[in-house]
């Protein structure tokens, strides 16, 4: 039996919670094949904070306050959600901060790109390759650099996916455990995307240390299963280096993996008619570099059999609405698109 009550690190409140799950009558008609769909909405965590790094950065965050960290670095894509919340928060606690950016310099203010710059961080673009080869090394200068200035630069990991972080989707685990309650649902099958693996770390350890009856599945949107199985162990272990009293669980990382596409952030014509087929069903709006492809992953997989062992499967909708808007060519030529301007030429 898990612990009634787990004691969490410190934490910050940044993020609007407990978020709703919330039933999805005509999607669960249009793709359930009998059984309910729910959706997790944690695109609801806030407004300019919206998705699922919130809660990670609230355990982060207080890490930074009580090791005296004044500057927070980070990194990821020039559209990362994970660095529009980390400048974001930063700039709600008084922190500096400084993005450390995969890709050229683009010439248009957009979508993430656009809040980073609004919240007034620091930005350094790398060409992906030196990125990718110099990562590490690019943390370490910068790090000294502000150490040199009499500064504490406290360096996140991409998405925050850590020891730290992963509290962030532990402690979600309690959340869903009432939603499970107040919804009357038995035992489900629950997915989410992953991208750097902290989200499904953080759900796959917290249903067992809540003694949650779910599974989490986790729709891989870059790499393949045996990375995220590493990452996800990876992180589990830093958890428990980080924090040794917290309870020892067996938990077992799920990955679904050939929902990747033709790479990261690259989504096909049928994700984009999937985004819009859900949006016009629902009011659900998903983005086409995470929760798109995790959503195509879950209702191929759920008409292929995987989670017959259940009635219920909840998707965790984790955000990236930002994300969105910078992409929104991908609905040119589409079913959308041609149905927008049929009513145009009405
Ligand atoms: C970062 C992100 C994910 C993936 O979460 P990880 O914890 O990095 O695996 C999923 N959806 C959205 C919208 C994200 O921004």
């Amino acid at each position: 039996m898990a612990p009634k009550t787990l004691k969490y690190p410190p934490r910050v409140n940044l993020a609007v919670r407990p978020t709703p799950l919330q039933y999805l009558p005509r999607a669960s008609e249009r793709w359930g094949r009998g059984k309910r769909l729910w959706i997790k909405r944690d695109d609801l965590t806030g407004s300019t904070l919206s998705g699922n790094k919130v809660r990670k950065l609230e355990f982060i965050a207080a890490h930074a306050q009580s090791g005296g960290y004044d500057t927070l670095i980070t990194c990821g894509g020039i559209q990362s959600n994970h660095c529009r919340a980390t400048a974001l928060v930063a700039a709600q606690l008084g922190l500096q901060c400084h993005l450390l950016l995969r890709g050229d310099q683009p010439e248009e203010l957009e979508g993430n790109y656009l809040l980073d710059q609004l919240a007034g961080a620091r930005i350094s673009c790398y060409p992906a390759k030196r990125y990718f080869r110099e990562l590490d090394a690019l943390f370490e200068e910068w790090e000294a650099y502000y150490a040199q200035r009499g500064q504490r630069a406290l360096a996140i990991p991409t998405g925050g996916s850590d020891g730290v972080g992963i509290w962030g989707y532990i402690a979600a685990c309690e959340e869903l455990s009432a939603d499970f309650t107040e919804h009357g649902i038995p035992s489900a099958n629950v997915v989410c995307a992953s991208g750097s693996g902290g989200t499904q770390a953080g759900l796959t350890l917290g249903v067992e240390l809540h003694g949650l009856p779910a599974t989490i599945w986790a729709v891989n949107v870059c790499d393949d299963e045996a990375y995220f199985i590493d990452k996800v162990n990876e992180d589990m272990a830093d958890v428990y280096a980080r924090y040794p009293d917290l309870p020892r669980v067996s938990a077992q990382p799920r990955v679904l993996d050939g929902y990747v596409g033709q790479g990261y952030a690259k989504a096909s014509e049928a994700v984009f008619d999937l985004i819009a087929e859900l949006t016009r069903l629902e009011g659900v709006v998903l983005d086409p570099v995470y929760t798109g492809k995790a959503f195509q992953g879950m209702i191929t997989e759920l008409d292929a059999g995987r989670f017959d062992d259940c009635e219920d499967l909840v998707f965790v909708h984790t955000g990236g609405v930002f994300g969105l808007f910078p992409q929104a060519g991908g609905f040119v030529g589409t079913e959308t698109d041609a149905a927008v301007n049929d009513i145009a030429t009405e």
